[in-house]
């Protein structure tokens, strides 16, 4: 199985190519050829998170490693989790479930993805003899979890631009505290906007890079991040009801990626009754959803930071697959003019949202009323991300035909000031968080100057 663009004119990649290279040569983003298909009666037999991600990894790999390489690679792959099995299930009632996500080193979701595609990217350096160098912009937990992720691979040195903004303290001291050679933490004087043009322009550039070494992009359209996701989907509905019967999914959404990991899975045969979009204020995937209307408007600040975005950009290869049904030709043309256009699709190709999609937008009010709720009725402590995917009796509109999960992208415990908003004082600790809190920080500060980044990253690159 190879990889295609959604914008029609990079098609015939490889696992490894893709992986690499992050976006298509064309603009476009990456996508399997065709969907292969799970052994759903194999996937029965499995017990373990582990067992799933083997019968499931595999089958987007066979085009540059072995199958024997991969399930070596993937007994090593994830770690620090608090769960033997990485995912935690918690029953609020009898057809509602929280997929706790949090149980990772970074206390987010991000740890599934980021883990599995820095195992493939020290895989494929050993493999070709070369060294890499990250670079990435990070206003919540993409950079945490990319930087732990890639810490202990000697062959990858990560440079992590933060701008000034909205993380939490503890957020920042995540990423602030890791004390390794191979690791930068750039504190920026610039947006989160000015710091993505400055990681693109550095595509661009590279003269920092020495001989033999590469630039790797961690941003979320990478396909590899995406199938470390689509495996915990497989998890919760084996562990829910054994993938008797359909299930409906609430996400938390800024970029998209979660959500397209579970619509992947769907395609691999995980049965799934309908997937609800869950936002903030920042509600460009919400105006789609109900109104066909993809347009950017600015970010807002909002209570849940890791969902302040203004385009979502997985969303396109969702238009690709499910509404265009693989017509490039129509996506190049609604994509290469984003945001200059919006995109509003044919009335008749945009109806089919209301056989899998729905969506809801939740202010920061509603979300610290949620947790207030979700501790005085359950004694259950979310985060504010979590609380706005909870919002999901506004999403499915009275009783729901499935079982539903609601996905806990992040733990509570980095979230303070919204604890203190819905006076909960006391909560299960995360094993990690509690030590970042008093831990010396490491970190540099530079002007949002594309020439002062790069030459800091060749004066380091040695
Ligand atoms: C990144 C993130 C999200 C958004 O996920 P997408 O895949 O970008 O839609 C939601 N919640 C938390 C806690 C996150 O870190």
């Amino acid at each position: 199985m190879l990889f295609e663009s959604t914008r029609g004119a990079d098609n015939g990649r490889t696992f490894e190519e893709v992986l690499l290279k992050g976006l298509a040569d064309d603009g476009g983003l990456y996508i399997p050829s065709e969907w292969p298909q799970v052994d759903i009666r194999k996937l029965k037999t499995c017990s373990s998170f582990i067992d799933i991600a083997k019968l499931i990894v595999p089958l987007f790999t066979s085009s540059s490693y072995k199958d024997e390489e991969v399930l070596t690679l993937l007994e090593n792959t994830w770690h620090d989790f608090d769960k033997t099995d990485l995912v935690g299930i918690e029953k609020i009632r009898d057809d509602i479930f929280i997929g706790e996500l949090f149980h990772g080193p970074t206390a987010a979701f991000k740890d599934f993805g980021l883990q599995l595609c820095a195992a493939f990217f020290n895989k494929a350096l050993e493999k070709n003899n070369k060294t890499a160098i990250i670079l990435g912009a990070t206003s919540g937990d993409t950079g945490s979890a990319a930087i732990d992720a890639c810490k202990e691979y000697e062959n990858i040195k990560t440079f992590m631009l933060l701008p000034e903004g909205n993380m939490t303290n503890i957020q920042r001291k995540q990423m602030t505290t890791v004390k390794k050679e191979n690791v930068f933490v750039l504190n920026i004087e610039g947006t989160f906007d000015d710091c993505q043009d400055i990681v693109k322009a550095a595509f661009k550039e590279k003269y920092f890079l020495k001989s033999n070494q590469v630039l790797l992009a961690i941003n979320s359209i990478n396909w590899t991040r995406i199938i470390g996701q689509i495996c915990y989907y497989f998890y919760l509905g084996l562990k829910i009801n054994n993938l008797s019967k359909k299930l409906c999914y609430s996400i938390p959404s800024g970029n998209f990626g979660n959500v397209f990991a579970c619509y992947s899975a769907m395609k691999l045969g995980l049965p799934v009754d309908r997937i609800g979009v869950s936002v903030n204020d920042n509600d460009i995937l919400h105006r789609f959803f109900s109104n066909n209307i993809y347009k950017k408007e600015s970010v807002s600040s909002t209570l849940s930071p890791s969902m302040d975005i203004t385009v979502a950009s997985n969303f396109e290869r969702l238009v690709y697959d499910f509404y265009l049904e693989r017509d490039a030709e129509k996506c190049k043309d609604f994509f290469a003019n984003f945001p200059e256009s919006s995109i509003v699709l044919e009335e008749e190709i945009w109806q089919k949202t209301s056989n899998l999609f729905c969506s809801t937008s939740t202010g920061d009010k509603e979300t610290i009323e949620v947790m207030k709720k979700m501790h005085q009725d359950f004694n259950y402590v979310i985060d504010p991300h979590t609380a706005v995917g909870m919002c999901a009796s506004k999403l499915f509109g009275g009783p729901i035909s499935s079982p539903l999960v609601i996905l806990s992208t992040a733990h509570p415990g980095k979230f303070l000031d919204s604890l203190k908003k819905a006076n909960i004082t006391s909560f299960k600790k995360h094993h990690v968080l509690e030590k970042v809190i008093n831990k010396s920080e490491y970190s540099f500060s530079l002007e949002a100057n594309q020439d002062q980044i790069f030459n800091f990253i060749k004066r380091n690159n040695n």
